[in-house]
Formats: C-alpha cells, sequence, structure tokens
C-alpha cells in the first residue's frame, strides 16, 4: 500500500508535501525544473512511500490519501502515480 495524489492537485502542484516526505517519495520537485514544469501534478512513489501520512495534511487540497481511503471516482491515480515512476 502507499499513499495516492489525486485529482485536486492537477493545476495546483503546491509541494508543501514534498517538504514533509522523509523518503522523498513524491515528484517531480521544483528542483527538478524540466519535469516540475512538464507535469500537471504530482506523484507519489508506491514502491518508497511508508504510509507515514505526514503529507496528508500538508496539502492545501486535500489531494492526498492513503490508497484504503481513496474516493472511487479517482481510483485511476493509484496507477497514474506508480506509472510516472516507470517512465
Ligand atoms: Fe511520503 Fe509519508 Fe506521504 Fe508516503 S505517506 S508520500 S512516505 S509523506
Amino acid at each position: 500500500m502507499a499513499h495516492i495524489i489525486a485529482q485536486p492537485c492537477i493545476g495546483t502542484k503546491d509541494t508543501a508535501c514534498v517538504a514533509v516526505c522523509p523518503v522523498d517519495c513524491i515528484h517531480p520537485t521544483k528542483d527538478e525544473t524540466e519535469k516540475f514544469a512538464a507535469e500537471e501534478m504530482l506523484y507519489i512513489d508506491p514502491d518508497t512511500c511508508i504510509d507515514c501520512g505526514l503529507c496528508v495534511d500538508e496539502c492545501p487540497v486535500s489531494a492526498i490519501f492513503p490508497q484504503e481511503d481513496l474516493p472511487a471516482e479517482w481510483a485511476e491515480f493509484i496507477e497514474r502515480n506508480a506509472a510516472y515512476y516507470k517512465k
């Protein structure tokens, strides 16, 4: 299991989550300038996330959920988050 970033992140990309993640598994960061500009949202690496939950309360648009609590209409974001790390 991992945490998932969903629809509200699109166009938001606040990055407050990036600053608190203890295992740096949220990308692209603002330091990854080209990737950050190219992506419409941020993604969590499911293989690295330790499910600590610290990112959830940092998100100003409540875009991050534990996978088991992800609203059903955003189920596609499980694969969208993972896909970013398979490129
Ligand atoms: Fe990082 Fe913890 Fe959020 Fe996973 S749950 S993305 S480890 S801050």
